[in-house]
């Protein structure tokens, strides 16, 4: 049986309790006795770190093999 958290917008109060799942998305707040609703746990959203780090690739200049002076082109 999950345990869900509830809040209550009358009084403020916060309390827990175990529900099923198939109750009702409000529970009898213990402070005022007034319904309250279920509070949606917050899940931490995964978050990314650091940027685009990319490898640098030093493209060295080919160095020419052609007009190095072995193939007479120049
Ligand atoms: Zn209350």
């Amino acid at each position: 049986m999950p345990l869900y958290e509830y809040s209550c917008r009358l009084c403020d109060e916060g309390f827990e309790k175990l529900q099923p799942m198939s109750a009702a998305k409000t529970a009898e707040c213990p402070a005022c006795g007034q319904p309250a609703g279920r509070v949606l746990s917050m899940i931490a959203a995964p978050v990314r770190v650091g940027g685009g780090e990319e490898p640098s690739a030093s493209s060295a200049p080919s160095a020419g093999a052609c007009c190095g002076g072995a193939c007479g082109c120049g």
